[in-house]
């Protein structure tokens, strides 16, 4: 039933899904193995406060560390992670380093910051994950004002009286939560309101190409914040343009290249002392 001049197509093409597979199972195994290995890093970014230039929280970026392929970036493993579902086992690591990382960082002395970690919307939908952060909170010592969780739109956008039972939860705990690449998803605006959330994060698209219509949307988004006493940061900030126009569009706070890039927990340190 093979065309002639498509049998090479089609020999091509079984042979490259053929290895595709291949690559995923390799790839699925592998990730199995390094959640028991602890092949995992985290990596900070600091948030720092527009009118200051103090740092006030720093993102947790999950790496992970491949034996053979070096520092592999979440862009690669996380939605591998999210389809097999082993993110649930992957998060609850991150979190709980996060907040142990955190706390060190606290007992030595260096100024008291929240550190942010991303949650994936499996991760999201576990029916303990209120309880769950709570205990992580009671284990490594860290106070909640101290953590903030990240969602993403889109996330927020499934099961709705659910994910306002969580957020509820989240609040009571005392942690904060962002939504992360805000602008990107479809929020509407009836859940912006009813989410008890402390943040909005600008997806760093809109910093990062200026043009007349993203502009627009960036002054919009700092005021739709305001309006709804949320805080406001923008994601993606590489250069000086970059901030003076957050600067004057009355952003509150501003993370990216021209700060600093995300750094091994080693780093951290010195970004305290250079503000
Ligand atoms: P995100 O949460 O939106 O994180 C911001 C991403 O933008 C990070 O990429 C960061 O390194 C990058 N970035 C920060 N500043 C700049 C800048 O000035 N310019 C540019 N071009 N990029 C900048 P990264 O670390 O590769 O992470 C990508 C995404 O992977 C994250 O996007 C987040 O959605 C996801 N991710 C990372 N760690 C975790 C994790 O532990 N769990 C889950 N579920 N997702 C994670
Ligand atoms: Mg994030
Ligand atoms: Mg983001
Ligand atoms: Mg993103």
């Amino acid at each position: 039933f093979i065309k002639k001049e498509n049998k090479n197509d089609f020999l091509m093409f079984k042979r490259s899904f053929t290895e595709g597979f291949k690559e995923r199972l390799t790839l699925e195994t592998e990730l199995h193995r390094a959640l028991e290995n602890k092949d995992f890093v985290l990596h900070f970014q600091p948030q720092v406060n527009i009118k200051n230039n103090e740092i006030i929280g720093l993102e947790a970026l999950c790496r992970w560390n491949h034996p053979n392929r070096g520092i592999v970036s979440p862009g690669e493993f996380i939605p591998l992670a999210e389809k097999t579902g082993l993110i649930v086992e992957l998060g609850d690591w991150v979190i709980r380093e996060a907040c142990r990382q955190n706390k060190i960082w606290q007992d030595l002395g260096l100024p008291k910051v929240k550190v942010s970690v991303n949650l994936s919307a499996k991760q999201f939908l576990q029916r303990d994950l209120v309880d769950n952060i709570a205990n992580i909170l009671d284990e490594t010592g860290l106070e909640p004002q101290y953590l903030e969780i990240e969602i993403t739109e889109s996330m927020a956008m499934t099961n709705e009286k659910f994910i306002i039972e969580t957020l509820k939860g989240f609040k009571e705990l005392g942690v904060n939560v962002a939504l992360d690449d805000f602008g990107t998803g479809y929020s509407s605006l009836k859940y912006l309101s009813q989410f008890p959330l402390s943040k909005l994060k600008i997806d760093r698209l809109f910093i990062q190409e200026k043009t007349e219509q993203n502009i627009a949307i960036v002054k919009t988004i700092i005021h739709l914040s305001h309006s709804l006493n949320l805080k406001v940061i923008a994601e993606g900030v590489e250069n000086e343009e970059d901030l003076s126009f957050l600067i004057e569009e009355n952003c509150d706070e501003v993370q990216g290249y021209y700060f600093s890039k995300p750094v091994p927990d080693t780093k951290v340190k010195e970004l305290f002392s250079k503000t």
